[in-house]
């Protein structure tokens, strides 16, 4: 079932493990196909999966095909999706960078550059949970309503598109706007745009 998308969550996992953005067994990788969901099983390592690392889900999260468990954050992906009809895919990640500030319980909220304020206004982080646990999904969607990339305090990041593209764009731009911010510090901290700036920028929008 579903082949052409487990090939691209192939292609994109590999992508992002070339990228450093997924390493080790860190993060999962997940698909909408209409009522269905196709995401990475737990334990398997992102940039290196097989047809047998991906499994089918339901919206309840029982598993309708695969021989192995689903990842432990399949509610967490499962949250985003009933939250926003416009999602179709998910990459959650353990990004250096981005798990940098989520381990510091920093969101990265100065509006620093210009596309990433219209893009995503700012990237907040969510309240530690225990990974895998029905809690972290809870707090971690109520930020879903408002934002399409968020950090989880002391664990990673999760980013949403409306593809698998899209979703691994946001996840990989966040990632680069993250280690600007750290360089930035290294070189006296960035310049902050005005309120004026910033208004110039939402107005973009209409
Ligand atoms: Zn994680």
């Amino acid at each position: 079932m579903f082949e052409s998308v487990k090939d691209e969550i192939i292609k994109f996992g590999k992508i992002a493990g070339d990228r450093n953005l997924t390493p080790g067994i860190s993060g999962n990788i997940s698909v909408r196909c209409g009522d269905k969901i196709v995401i990475t099983t737990s334990g398997s390592a992102s940039s290196f999966l097989d047809y047998e690392d991906l499994c089918v889900l339901d919206f309840d999260g029982n598993l309708i095909e695969g021989t192995k468990k689903a990842s432990s954050e399949k509610f967490v992906h499962i949250e985003f999706y009933k939250k926003r009809a416009d999602i179709g895919a998910i990459c959650h990640f353990h990004s250096p960078y981005l798990t940098s500030f989520a381990a510091c319980n920093q969101p990265l909220q100065d509006k620093v550059l210009p596309e990433i304020v219209f893009m995503f206004g700012e990237i907040p982080v969510a309240p530690y949970a225990i990974p895998g646990s029905k809690l972290l999904a809870d707090e971690t969607a109520k930020y879903f309503d408002k934002y399409t990339v968020v950090l989880m305090q002391n664990h990673g990041a999760i980013a949403g598109g409306k593809d698998l593209k899209e979703a691994y764009l946001n996840i990989e731009l966040c990632e680069a706007y993250a280690q600007t911010l750290v360089l930035s510090k290294i070189l006296g901290g960035a310049k902050i745009l005005s309120d004026n700036q910033v208004n110039d920028i939402y107005a973009l929008k209409h």
